[in-house]
């Protein structure tokens, strides 16, 4: 049988089913905790730290989509430690990648009065987009590194491994093994990596020609012929 455990979350005493997390149970009372990299799909990392919240005690601000609700703790989800927190955070993605066609980290920046220049100096995440199969392409001047696609395309979801991580520091990014064109990987093009993407690095092949000005004719031809090269 599930435990009840008691706590305080911005002053209001609750209960709470032990083992959830405190983004879990924070947003059952209706708290409103921002996340970028988690995602119902994948399992939570605590990689972007856009949900810390303060738990009182505790030295440093704690990622709500990890940390365990716990019996008599202390959280506040907007202190000015938190908000200062995810103003910084914010700030510092605006400054090293391109957030064009990421509404929802656009929303975020506008609530916490983020700055886009607050880090003039910062180096930028620069990339060519690539275009290599007929499924989607890829602009990793846009990713974050939430690590959503790697997950699905792994044992969260498709069990396929086409992607992961590859290079260190800040020339980390997603990629193939051996830096192969995604035809030559083990990809199924099921598309689950572009559906939980948050930045727009991945894009449908589709919607990219049409923001490039081909008609959806021109693009039913353009498939026709692959098609037929293929059957060749
Ligand atoms: S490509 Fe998209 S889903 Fe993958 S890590 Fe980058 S931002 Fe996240």
């Amino acid at each position: 049988m599930t435990e009840t455990i008691h706590l305080t979350i911005d002053g209001h005493e609750i209960s709470a089913e032990q083992g959830k997390t405190l983004l879990e149970v924070a947003r059952e009372i209706g708290k409103d905790i921002p996340t970028i990299c988690f995602h119902e799909a994948t399992t939570a990392n605590a990689l972007c730290r856009i949900c810390v919240v303060e738990v009182e005690g505790q030295r440093v601000l704690q990622p709500a989509c990890v940390v365990k609700a716990g019996a008599g703790m202390k959280v506040q989800t907007r202190s000015e430690k938190v908000i200062r927190a995810r103003r910084t955070i914010l700030e510092m993605l605006a400054s090293t990648m391109d957030l064009s066609e990421a509404p929802e980290i656009q929303n975020m920046m506008y609530e916490y009065g983020a700055s886009s220049s607050r880090f003039p100096e910062a180096e930028r995440r620069e990339s060519e987009v690539i275009d290599d199969n007929p499924m989607y392409v890829r602009d990793y001047s846009k990713c974050l590194l939430c690590w959503r696609c790697v997950q699905v395309c792994a044992d969260d979801a498709q069990y396929t491994f086409a992607i992961s991580f590859d290079g260190r520091g800040f020339d980390t990014q997603i990629g193939t093994f051996f830096d192969k064109t995604i035809p030559e990987t083990s990809c199924v093009l099921c598309g689950q990596c572009v559906g939980v993407c948050p930045t727009g690095a991945l894009k449908p092949k589709r919607e990219f020609l049409l923001e490039k000005g081909m008609s959806a004719q021109e693009i039913n031809v353009l498939n026709t012929g692959r098609k037929q090269r293929k059957q060749r």
